[in-house]
């Protein structure tokens, strides 16, 4: 099936062609305006030279006829390349034309001229001409009082050639500008483009390595400021997303070496039944007996297993209630199933904010194993008190206590100590990994202590407001 396919383009070429935009806009307006000021200028300058021509040429005249020697005498600007032609018209005689020197072989010429600058005209051999006319009466002799047409040609050359400079220097400054101003951004863009681009290629050759081992990181650049976040950032997800892949194959490998050993006995005792059960009967009940057990503590552990692997992906319903009820509430109904003596000191605002069934989970949990680790006739105490925004609860025991190298270890999955062990106490090491999660997700906190003289102290924070 035909696939429309998305043109896409990098952003150091969408930064070259927005400049490069923005140049040739600034550079027009730029160039424009200069040549409409200079321009004008120029005009309007020769403008006023034509006006004081014109009162020259008027003061020169001699009867109906200019006196050309005069008029180039007293006129401040150069006359050589400036043309004249003055026409009377008296009543009886016809039209008397005088013409300044040369002017007569400038006017044979054929010109052109535009209605937009009408008086602006151009000859095809002599360039443009600013052309102006003006109108009077004779002021002295025979003719006295004649209408007279005075009409001077001012050569626009020089202008038009100061006009061309000034256009090739603005248009060479502009390609020069437009170049050198291209080179650098599309450097600039792309310098700040690298390190994005490397990070890209780090991630590309993660994505594509044969053998990932969960260890990666990217490189992190120190410049700018935005990619080097963006590393950061990256990296620590990398980490966070790493850790979990690690947990979970941790998880896996210990589960499945929890399993085996019972699984292997479970093989073991059906083997057994099946070899000699039918001769020696009397090994059936026995081999049931330990296969009914060992299948109920799989049982148990894979429930465990499945709680714990839940409670990765779960954000508990945190609300406010009373830690001290709660307790009441638990020590009442254990009391009963359990030997040890259970005491627990006062106080009356123990208002928390967490959740409710997880925190009766955690308590449960810990008063579990100070029954399971301590001898019957010791006691267990439940004390609560004030620690600044928390409430602390620790659950005291007079059992065989932690030693301090399993300390650290106690909240991991499947930790035992070897003394638990030894002393053959039913366990899956799960328990308070279980607890330690659920204190994560209510944003407690738990740690464990030496209880003096003997025994374990657990102390789990819960916080009294929302955090
Ligand atoms: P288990 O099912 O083995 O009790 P837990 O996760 O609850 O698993 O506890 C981990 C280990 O911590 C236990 O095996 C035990 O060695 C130690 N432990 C936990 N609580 C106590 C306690 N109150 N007294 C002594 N040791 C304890």
């Amino acid at each position: 099936m035909w696939k429309k396919q998305n043109k896409t383009t990098t952003s150091a070429a969408q930064i070259t062609k927005a400049y490069a935009g923005i140049l040739i806009l600034i550079t027009l307006l730029m160039s424009s305006s200069i040549i409409t000021v200079v321009g004008y200028r120029l005009v309007a300058n020769k403008h006023a030279e034509a006006q004081s021509l014109m009162r020259v040429l008027k003061d020169s005249m001699v009867g109906d006829e200019p006196d050309w020697v005069r008029w180039r005498r007293e006129s401040t600007l150069d006359t050589s390349n400036t043309f004249v032609r003055v026409a009377t018209n008296s009543t009886d005689q016809a039209a008397k034309i005088s013409y300044s020197p040369r002017t007569k072989a400038f006017l044979n010429e054929k010109f052109r001229s535009w209605s937009l600058i009408k008086d602006v005209q151009y000859r095809s051999e002599q360039g443009f001409y600013y052309h102006i006319v003006a109108h009077g009466r004779l002021s002295q002799g025979a003719n006295k009082g004649s209408a007279v047409k005075y009409e001077i040609w001012l050569s626009l050359n020089n202008v038009v050639r100061l006009f061309k400079i000034i256009l090739e220097t603005i248009g060479l400054i502009v390609i020069f500008s437009f170049l050198i101003g291209l080179w650098f951004i599309a450097r600039l863009a792309r310098r700040l483009n690298q390190p994005l681009v490397d990070l890209t290629t780090a991630t590309h050759k993660i994505n594509n390595a044969e053998n990932i081992t969960h260890h990666e990181s990217l490189p992190i650049s120190s410049d700018p400021q935005e990619v080097h976040d963006l590393s950061i950032e990256f990296n620590r997800l990398l980490r966070s997303l790493n850790n979990q892949v690690l947990r979970e194959h941790q998880f896996v490998a210990d589960a499945s070496h929890e399993l085996r050993t019972p699984l292997a006995g479970v093989r073991g005792h059906i083997n057994l039944i099946r070899r000699h059960g039918q001769e020696h009967r009397d090994i059936v009940p026995t081999s049931l007996d330990y296969i009914d057990a060992e299948s109920l503590r799989m049982q148990r552990l894979i429930e465990s297993l499945l709680r714990l692997s839940r409670m990765d992906h779960v954000d508990l319903a945190l609300t406010y209630f009373n830690l001290s009820d709660l307790l009441d509430k638990i020590i009442t109904r254990y009391q009963q199933q359990i030997p040890q003596q259970l005491v627990r000191d006062q106080l009356s605002d123990t208002r928390v904010y967490a959740n409710q069934d997880s925190v009766e989970q955690i308590i449960t949990a810990l008063l579990d194993n100070a029954h399971k680790y301590s001898p019957a006739e010791s006691t267990i105490t439940f004390e609560v008190a004030n620690a600044g925004d928390c409430i602390q609860l620790k659950v005291l025991d007079q059992g065989i206590g932690i030693s301090d190298q399993d300390k650290p270890h106690v909240f991991d999955r499947f930790y035992r100590a070897d003394q638990s062990r030894s002393q053959k106490i039913v366990g899956s090491g799960l328990g308070l990994a279980i607890a330690a999660r659920l204190v994560d997700l209510n944003h407690g906190q738990i740690t464990v202590q030496d209880n003096i003289p003997y025994g374990s102290c657990f102390i789990v924070s819960l916080n009294k407001t929302k955090p």
